[in-house]
């Protein structure tokens, strides 16, 4: 077979198989002399940045060439997800440059949470997680909360240099870039490609009024999230939409509760307890006794209990069991990509259950 041609617009080598994955064309477009990918295509006729994704390997080089530039490096993050976006080990490939950390889709936390303690939380978990950002910011990329401020953080701290965006995929950087490009410039041809030195893999260069440039990066796909594990046509009920309504439960040890057929929590040990449910408002949550909880999946998974529904529950991969021992309250288990649950009194025990591959973790209660 012969070598696929490549992007005129950002060098990508063309594929015609994955439309999230970078050089992505419609078969038709090889008849052309001169292909450009979609990207490039809908960036260059629309001023509109789409979404690509990267193997880790990719990213890795990606990352290793930000520490050798100088400029300031805003990392997103998706407040709803924030484990499961963080982009582990970054802080080791900047060198010195500045982080901005700038939390996204903050629409989606209820309207009652207190936004400076949520930048606290923020602060306090990205020092645990080894990174020290200049800033903490929060903005919804979606409804414009927040991009005025964060526009001059960004231009105060890049002090003149260039600024790179990162962050994995669907943290919404696209949906924040190109809000900072409408709000910067209304419209125009202001976005080139380019490649980035070392790589052969494009960035997006947004140029700035002094010859520096905001460089968007390829996205990473994040493996431990659950929406890896769905059907695309069923990720619309685990992916909130709107602002999350918390649902509180009042349990006695040995209950349990299902988030649809894809979770499952058991409290195992304490005393009658509260525990808030963060997640899409309309996933369907079940509670039941935990001596009965075996037996009713296995008979109502795709049924009563979903999503997934009949049609893709085999295509989940089997429950995992995660036990803890929780000693304070106000502590979350976070299954990463759906959602969190609230230990709101102390001194507890519980397991918590998710599909294979799909990563579990406890963290003092964001809200
Ligand atoms: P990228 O992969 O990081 O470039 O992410 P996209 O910009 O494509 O956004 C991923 C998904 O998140 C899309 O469904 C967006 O509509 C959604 N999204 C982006 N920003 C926000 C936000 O501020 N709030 C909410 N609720 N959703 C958002």
């Amino acid at each position: 077979m012969n070598e696929m041609p490549h992007c005129i617009g950002c060098g990508t080598q063309i594929q015609t198989e994955d439309p999230k994955a970078p050089g992505f064309a419609p078969a038709s477009a090889l008849e052309k002399e001169e292909i450009i990918c979609k990207r490039c295509f809908r960036l260059k006729n629309y001023n509109e940045l789409q979404p690509v994704a990267l193997t880790d390997d990719d990213f890795l080089r990606i990352l290793n060439g930000l520490g050798t530039q100088k400029g300031l490096i805003v990392k997103i993050v998706d407040i709803f997800d924030f484990n499961g976006s963080w982009l582990p080990g970054l802080h080791r490939f900047v060198g010195n440059n500045p982080v901005l950390l700038i939390a996204n889709k903050v629409d989606l936390l209820p309207k009652s949470i207190n936004p400076k303690k949520v930048v606290n939380w923020l602060r306090q978990e990205a020092k645990q997680l080894g990174l020290k950002p200049i800033d903490v910011l929060l903005v919804s990329a979606h409804k414009g909360t927040g991009i005025e401020e964060a526009m001059t953080k960004i231009e105060e701290y890049r002090r003149g240099e260039d600024v790179y965006v990162v962050g994995c995929t669907n943290v919404g950087k696209s949906t924040f870039i190109n809000r900072i490009i409408k709000q910067a410039t209304g419209q125009g041809d202001i976005i080139t490609t380019s490649y980035f030195p070392g790589t052969t893999l494009d960035m997006i260069e947004i140029p700035l009024d002094d010859k520096k440039a905001i460089f968007d990066t390829p996205g990473i796909i994040n493996h431990h999230q659950m929406a890896h594990y769905i059907d695309p046509s069923e990720l619309k009920y685990i992916m909130p939409k709107k602002e999350i309504k918390p649902k509180t439960f009042q349990l006695n040890a040995e209950q349990t509760l299902f988030i649809g057929a894809l979770a499952r929590f058991d409290f195992i040990q304490g005393m009658r307890s509260n525990f808030t449910v963060h997640i899409a408002n309309d996933l369907n949550i079940h509670r039941t006794k935990l001596e009965n909880a075996d037996e009713l999946y296995a008979t109502h998974k795709g049924e009563l209990l979903a999503p997934p529904t009949k049609e893709f529950i085999e295509q989940l991969p089997e429950l995992v069991r995660h036990e803890f021992s929780i000693k304070e309250g106000k502590t979350d288990i976070v299954f990463s990509g759906l959602g969190w649950i609230t230990i709101q009194n102390p001194d507890v025990v519980i397991a918590a259950h998710a599909p294979a591959g799909v990563e579990v973790m406890v963290r003092p209660s964001l809200i």
